[in-house]
């Protein structure tokens, strides 16, 4: 019903043009969603045309189109994404770790280092950074909770205990976990966050929403309706969208 993460830019293999904005929209009024998020990364922050997606949204009333983008979070660049945040009026943002000490985890090139590190450090350092995305204040939603299993390697330790303190400061702040569908599509070949950490998110009373993160129109919405399921299984009662930083609420039916 809703898709609260999706790459207009892609990996920058198109620009935002009215033809471009059309086809994201055309496709989640075809599946059926009531709210999309554009959430491009913030380093094609000059290739990004938010007013021209608002204009084209007026030819689609009954579809809520809601402009965010996802922050590359580091610690020490917060001012970066300060200054990014007061330069339009977003409806979300996404803050997310794809790096941290310099590494870059998630691109191919990389997959041999994970295999190489310690799983149970690298795991601790990734949420220790996530924990202080969750705590800046600067986001409403943290992108792909545990992405850092991208490639299949698991931590000995209990991912639980490993994603304490993040999941203490999302809950702390009333930030909003996506289950993220696209992991399904990399090594890992499942949803961000798996099982256990979907279901100590909703112990815990987090908010979820939901995010295809498709980087090409066709792929907005992508099992979504499976994400849905899934969490209607383990309780879930309501997933959220947001207007200008507002949290909207669905009711799962
Ligand atoms: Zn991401
Ligand atoms: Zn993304």
């Amino acid at each position: 019903m809703l898709d609260l993460h999706v790459h207009l830019l892609g990996h920058k293999d198109r620009e935002a043009n009215r033809e471009t904005i059309r086809a994201f929209l055309d496709e989640a009024t075809r599946r059926g969603l009531k709210e999309i998020g554009f959430a491009d990364h913030d380093y094609y922050w000059d290739q990004m045309n938010f007013p021209l997606i608002r204009e084209v949204a007026k030819d689609y009333p009954n579809l809520a189109v809601r402009i965010g983008f996802e922050a590359e979070y580091r610690p020490h660049e917060e001012d970066r994404i300060k200054n990014l945040l007061h330069q339009f009026s977003f409806d979300f943002v996404i803050g997310s770790v794809h790096e941290f000490d310099g590494w870059i985890f998630d691109i191919p090139e990389e997959e041999h280092m994970h295999h190489k590190k310690d799983a149970d450090e690298f795991y601790a350092r990734y949420f220790e950074v996530v924990t202080l995305a969750a705590k800046s204040g600067l986001f409403t939603t943290i992108g792909h909770l545990d992405l850092i299993k991208v490639f299949g390697v698991r931590p000995r330790r209990d991912i639980l205990t490993l994603a304490d303190e993040a999941l203490t400061a999302v809950e702390e702040r009333g930030l909003v976990l996506e289950v993220n569908t696209n992991g399904r599509y990399k090594p890992v070949r499942e949803f961000y966050p798996e099982q256990r950490l979907m279901e100590e998110i909703q112990r815990r009373g987090i908010e979820f929403t939901l995010g295809s993160d498709a980087h090409s129109a066709e792929n907005v919405g992508r099992d979504l309706e499976e994400a849905t399921q899934l969490l209607r299984e383990i309780g879930v009662q309501s997933v959220v969208g947001f207007s200008r930083l507002d949290k909207v609420s669905y009711t799962l039916d």
